[in-house]
């Protein structure tokens, strides 16, 4: 599946990076960086752990 983020309503919070920092990744402007744009079996529980997370729905997963 393809990762998307839609950087207008991430608040930077680095969330998604503590639960998936394999994917996800603050840079040092704190802007959000996607280190992969695609799930693989190893990461994909934790890439869904950190949609579910998100307070601001920023993270969507399409086939
Ligand atoms: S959890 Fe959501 S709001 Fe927080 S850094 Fe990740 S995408 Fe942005």
């Amino acid at each position: 599946m393809k990762i998307k983020v839609d950087f207008d309503l991430c608040e930077s919070n680095a969330l998604c990076e503590s639960l998936a920092p394999e994917v996800f990744e603050l840079d040092d402007d704190d802007f959000l960086q996607l280190r992969t744009e695609e799930t693989t079996p190893e990461n994909v529980d934790a890439v869904k752990r950190a949609v579910a997370a998100c307070p601001r729905a920023a993270i969507s997963l399409e086939d």
